[in-house]
Parts: structure tokens; sequence; C-alpha cells
């Protein structure tokens, strides 16, 4: 999934629950995503701008949150967390680790802003 797909899925998403929530503006949305996923959060942040225009979340924040990727290691069966790929085991130094999920993606809130 690029930069495009994810906006316009948060897109999608935020709508949805602007309606299900009579918002009709939104000031901030907090998405976690997982840390497998690269973005440029620069890119995406403009990409969803120029999607929002025209919508509830026209001029819209997003706040992104990276969740670490989650790693277990086939040695001694410990999971861990860490924030890059390749990552050896904390607990007996094994270097081949493999990652579980952090491919997330998640709307935790936004922010409905009041409209007089
Ligand atoms: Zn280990």
């Amino acid at each position: 999934m690029d930069e495009h797909e994810l906006a316009s899925q948060v897109l999608a998403a935020v709508d949805d629950a602007a309606y299900r929530n009579s918002a009709t503006r939104i000031s901030t949305v907090h998405l976690a995503v997982g840390g497998r996923r690269v973005l440029d959060l620069d890119l995406l942040q403009a990409i969803f701008a120029s999607a929002a225009r025209g919508t509830v979340a026209e001029g819209a924040q997003l706040s992104v949150k990276v969740l670490p990727v989650r790693h277990h290691c086939r040695n001694c069966g410990v999971n861990f967390a860490a924030t890059r790929a390749e990552c050896p085991c904390p607990e007996c130094g094994n270097p081949r680790t493999e990652m579980i999920g952090g491919e997330e993606l998640q709307l935790l809130d936004m922010e409905v802003e009041d409209v007089a």
C-alpha cells in the first residue's frame, strides 16, 4: 500500500466516523501505523490534505503514531518490540528473529471542531 491508498483509506474511515457522529468538521485525525510500513509521512500529509478538500476533513491535521514492530526469536521463543527490521534477540543474541505484524493501520481518534 502506498501513501495514496493509505490516505484514501484513512479519509474513507474518517468520513464514515464523522457521519456516524454527526460531525461536520474534523480538526485532527490520530492514526497508528505499524512500523513495518515504509511511509513518507510528509507525503502522506500532503496527499491527505489534497484528498480531503471538500470533505469534513478539509484542513485536518494528520497525527501519525508509528507502532513498534514485534519480533519473535525462533531460538528462545521470546517476543520483543524493536524499531528496526533487523534486530538480534535481546535474550539470547540470536540474530535471526522474525517480525510479527507491523502492518497495522488504525484510526485511533479524531478531534472534532466545534461549530457554533
Ligand atoms: Zn532469543
